[in-house]
């Protein structure tokens, strides 16, 4: 099942226990009825007339139950509901739910524009305004690929209408032309997040935010693993320059005119180039700790750049160290 028809699914049974916020609900369902109201995918769908404004068609049987019953706890009427084979519809059932049938337009909700405005001046009646809005014409991109919710609208003035209700609770919305129509859209997950939350689709929005730590965890733990990469190539780099410099100092003046504590580290260091500061303390004789190693090569390193500061002022320019960068690839 895609994630549009979990979340139409769960808001399919969003009980509306005020009669104000079901006006609301079927106003906006019906405004969206000059579109065609497919769940899942709109586009398949031809255009049903404009003068048929009192009856929406969907593929989805839980959006026609809930018409239904809204329509019939509003007015106290059995709205006609009939199912339609359609091959255009990739042979599935389209259900046809007809509310003026029975008793004439006045049991119909109102698909004006204007008369929706004036019905969700009350924050319960905007998000169910929204709600009806989604079921009608919305849908959500699997958030494992992209973070994208859109609700497909004919009417421009009705793309208008839903941008503001969104914008109402700091959605962020855009509004974008797909061929004649247009396209009411968010994109940050945060907005999709507090779309699931306002229309009520708490389940789907549980599941939305797991996809989002996990997505999350994974570009973090990304980041760890590049870190440590750099600091392990510093980490080979010291090791580089510090075995250069100590190659450095035995074919100038050699190990024997260094200090004992310094000859064993130089040692140690050329013969064991693959480990870190804290094993090379750990094989010292007596053994060192990590800052006592390091100590003791940062007095290698300045004894090799007087040694090259000498040789430079006796043979001209030499190759300054400090500017001599290696690389992981590089043995000296
Ligand atoms: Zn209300």
């Amino acid at each position: 099942m895609s994630f549009s028809s979990v979340i139409k699914e769960e808001l399919c049974r969003v009980e509306a226990p005020r009669e104000c916020c079901t006006r609301a609900e079927l106003a906006a369902v019906f405004c969206m009825n000059a579109a065609p109201i497919m769940a899942g995918a709109p586009d398949a769908v031809s255009q049903p007339p404009a003068a048929e404004r009192d009856h929406i068609v969907t593929e989805n049987a839980a959006f026609a139950r809930r018409v239904f019953n809204l329509l019939r706890g509003l007015y106290r009427v059995s709205p006609d509901i009939t199912i339609r084979k359609n091959r255009r519809l990739k042979k599935h059932a389209a259900y046809i739910v007809c509310a003026g049938a029975q008793s004439g337009p006045a049991h119909s909700p109102d698909a004006d524009i204007d008369k929706l405005r004036r019905l969700t001046r009350k924050t319960c009646c905007k998000k169910a305004a929204l709600r009806g809005a989604f079921l009608a014409g919305g849908s959500v991109t699997d958030p494992e690929k992209l973070y994208h919710l859109e609700i497909f609208c004919k009417r421009p003035e009705a793309a208008r209408f839903f941008a503001e209700l969104m914008a109402r609770f700091s959605l962020k919305p855009k509004i974008t032309a797909r061929g004649e129509y247009e396209i009411v859209y968010v994109k940050e997950s945060e907005s999709i997040v507090n779309f699931l939350n306002v229309t009520g689709a708490h389940r789907a929005l549980m599941s939305l935010e797991n996809i989002r730590i996990v997505k999350e965890m994974r570009n973090s733990v990304n980041r760890i693993v590049n870190c440590e990469t750099a600091n392990l190539e510093k980490t080979v780099n010291a090791s580089l320059r510090q075995i250069a410099n100590i190659m450095y100092i035995r074919r100038t003046i050699g190990f024997d005119a260094l200090p004992p504590s310094l000859r064993e580290i130089a040692e140690l260091r050329v013969g064991n180039r693959e480990i870190g500061l804290l094993e090379l303390g750990q094989i010292a004789n007596p053994p060192l700790g990590k800052s006592g190693v390091n100590h003791r090569l940062r007095k290698l390193d300045q004894i090799a750049e007087e040694l090259r500061g000498a040789n430079g002022r006796r043979a001209g320019p030499s190759l300054s160290q400090k500017n001599q960068t290696f690389s992981i690839r590089e043995r000296p």
